[in-house]
């Protein structure tokens, strides 16, 4: 039997839309700690969480900041809530040309959420000890995924020989060296 189990921890941020009141305390307090000095200064447009706000309808929506994406998409969906229509782009989590959602004003660097880990003193990401309402709820999971070793060792091969093959097997070995040192 070549199948191990490999341990994982996934760590999650759940959002009960229903209890959010748009009060942006989240993306006030993500501001200030991502800001040089941490907490120096409060823009919500370097946030890495952001609330989509309708306020006539009463609907607010927090969005995590994600990947970049460096095109925006062509074929794109429409949400239907309570009614009234949003775009896609309104709930997408990506960095992309399309808007100026998660793109750091000064910088123009995408930016994405960190769940706040370089600083670990902090119990959970900062958004969820700020949002009163309970909208936002930090979950640690531990997952358990049984690995083929084969099938591992395989793709491990397949890795290499492209990997050779686009930069030569000394570029791979310098790099693997380097890698190993850091360790
Ligand atoms: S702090 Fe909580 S309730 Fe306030 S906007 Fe953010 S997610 Fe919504
Ligand atoms: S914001 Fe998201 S959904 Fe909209 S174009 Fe960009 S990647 Fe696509
Ligand atoms: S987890 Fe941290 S980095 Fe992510 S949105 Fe919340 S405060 Fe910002």
């Amino acid at each position: 039997m070549n199948a191990v189990v490999a341990t994982k921890t996934v760590k999650e941020i759940s959002i009960d839309v229903a209890k959010c009141t748009g009060c942006r305390a989240c993306e006030m307090a993500c501001s200030a700690f991502h800001a040089r000095p941490r907490y120096g200064s409060i823009n919500p447009a370097r946030s890495r969480i952001r609330v989509v706000t309708d306020e006539i309808n009463d609907e607010y929506v927090p969005v995590y900041a994600g990947y970049l994406t460096r095109k925006e998409c062509h074929g794109r969906h429409f949400y239907h809530l309570n009614g009234k229509q949003y775009s896609e782009c309104s709930f997408c989590r990506a960095a992309c040309p399309s808007r100026d959602y998660f793109i750091e004003p000064d910088s123009h660097l995408p930016l994405k959420c960190d769940m706040c880990e370089d600083e670990p003193a902090l119990a959970e990401p900062l958004c969820v000890t700020v949002c009163q309402p309970g909208c936002l709820t930090y979950e640690v999971r531990r997952l358990e995924t049984p690995v083929d070793q084969v099938q591992e060792s395989e793709s491990m091969e397949r890795g290499l020989e492209s990997l050779v093959k686009e930069h030569g097997i000394e570029a791979v070995i310098d790099q693997v060296k380097r890698l190993a040192k850091g360790r």
